[in-house]
């Protein structure tokens, strides 16, 4: 089946969820997720940046053994690499993968690790898109943390969506960044050590800067050139029509 085939397939399930649970939210949405409509089949992708916390908790508090997809692009700061450390001690996940780019595509595409220079969309592809796929194979959904405050193609995100075949769970799509912070409040979660120096969305060190009080929350990302996703959330289909 091609990937535009799997994800017309697809639309009538994410329908079905929609009429059933497209009203909640947070943890009342994932625990119908992750406990009943794909138990066993759901992971959750966590960049453990800046806001991951928040969604870490609610699912560890749903089952810690849920997996959890951390993408190790080889370029992150040695920040969050302590962060997850941090965070899987604290809240017992006892399943998270972490994903590396393949040695062999690395060697072949990006052999002086300066890819990012010239090209960042076959960069994010080599490092984050195709890694994150491999991995995806194993599950029928996965959860995301993004969030409609965070601007750009994100200000409409559904709740429940498809893409290559694959659900895509977003439990906090309808939070704002007081929510967020609430929430850290309230389960007294410790910050990513970089926001308290003006990171507030973080990724790869090339190609991430501390942002301005009046700046949008990604305006840190990919900020010399008019790219703001790195790919994992576009579909293959629309890459390949
Ligand atoms: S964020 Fe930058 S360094 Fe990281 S994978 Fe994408 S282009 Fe490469």
């Amino acid at each position: 089946m091609t990937a535009l085939a799997k994800a017309e397939a697809a639309k009538p399930r994410v329908a079905a969820l929609d009429k059933a649970y497209g009203h909640l939210d947070g943890l009342a949405l994932l625990r119908v997720m992750i406990e009943k409509e794909f138990r066993g089949r759901i992971a959750l992708g966590s960049s453990f940046g800046a806001e991951a916390g928040v969604l870490l908790a609610l699912v560890a508090e749903i089952d810690p053994a849920t997996p959890v997809l951390f993408l190790d692009t080889r370029k992150l700061f040695e920040e969050t690499l302590r962060y997850k450390e941090t965070l899987v001690a604290r809240l017992g996940l006892t399943d998270v993968r972490v994903l590396r780019p393949d040695a062999a595509e690395l060697v072949a595409e990006d052999p002086d690790a300066t890819l990012w220079s010239r090209d960042y969309d076959a960069c994010c592809d080599l490092r984050k898109v195709r890694p994150l796929n491999r991995a995806l194979g194993d599950f029928d959904a996965w959860i995301t943390g993004r969030k409609r405050f965070h601007g750009d193609g994100r200000t409409t995100l559904p709740t429940i969506e498809a893409e290559d075949g694959k659900i895509k769970i977003n439990p906090l799509v309808r939070w704002s960044q007081a929510d967020i912070a609430a929430e850290f409040k309230a389960r007294d979660l410790p910050p990513h050590p970089l926001v308290a120096q003006g990171y507030l969305s973080i990724g790869c060190t090339t190609c991430t800067r501390r942002i301005e009080p009046n700046e949008e929350i990604r305006a840190g990302r990919w900020a010399a050139s008019d790219k703001t996703e790195c790919g994992i959330h576009k579909a293959r289909w629309s890459k390949n029509p």
